[in-house]
């Protein structure tokens, strides 16, 4: 493997699963800030990112729009704060295969391993930490940069010539996700896109949002990595 990559992985769904932890810790923060977590229950956080959630649930509990506004930084900050305590506590668990697969392709020289999520930076921090992977990545783009998704991944190739001194093509980038939205964002920026149905979206709807390879899972590690680096 010699040729460079630029591999922009999602974290919740494809690295890991924060689960119970982080939701609680999101309502909670909801709770004592807006005095509602809205449709929480029912909400599909796939692909979304962090401040537009915060956004959605709250313009939907009728919370003026200047109010959400205003509040939504100290929403965050908190939500950051118990999260990081929940998962300092209880580690978020990663999908089968991950923490093998991350080292063996931060392993080549050619190979930059980055982010792309909707988790804002300290959260996305968290999580990794937790976990034992933040150091792999090179650098991220984050869910706070942007208000959509799809808009993150231009970002990312400029952030990558920034941090690396190399310009990444579109045939040399790969975005690796669980949903819709990580299929649709690396489309958008003509890169090679590899879906894992560990997430809430199966691997038909997957197949179906145009994703170049779907995997089950990364339990086969080599399987993955052959898919990623090709
Ligand atoms: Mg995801």
């Amino acid at each position: 493997m010699n040729s460079p990559r630029l591999i922009l992985f999602d974290v919740d769904g494809t690295l890991l699963s924060s689960g119970r932890r982080g939701l609680e810790s999101f309502s909670e923060a909801l709770r004592r800030t807006f005095g509602t977590e809205g449709d929480l229950a029912s909400y599909r956080f796939e692909g979304k990112l962090d401040p537009i959630i915060v956004f959605e649930l709250m313009q939907k509990a009728g919370i003026p729009e200047d109010v959400i506004s205003e509040r939504r930084p100290a929403a965050l900050s908190l939500y950051l704060d118990l999260l990081e305590e929940a998962l300092y506590a209880e580690p978020p668990a990663l999908k089968p295969g991950v923490a093998d697969l991350v080292a063996r392709v931060s392993a080549f020289p050619s190979v930059v391993p980055a982010l792309l999520t909707g988790n804002v930076k300290r959260g996305a921090r968290i999580k990794l930490t937790t976990t034992g992977l933040w150091d792999y990545f090179r650098f991220g783009v984050f869910g706070d940069e942007a208000p959509r998704r799809v808009d993150l991944g231009p970002i990312a190739l400029a952030r990558a010539l920034e941090r690396t001194g190399r310009t990444f093509s579109s045939a040399q980038t790969v975005v690796v996700g669980d949903a819709p939205a990580d299929v649709e964002c690396g489309r958008a920026i003509g890169a090679r896109v590899v879906a894992v149905a560990t997430g809430r979206t199966s691997a038909e709807e997957l197949r179906a949002a145009g994703a170049d390879i779907v995997l089950s899972s990364f339990a086969d590690v080599e399987s993955a990595c052959e898919a990623i680096l090709a």
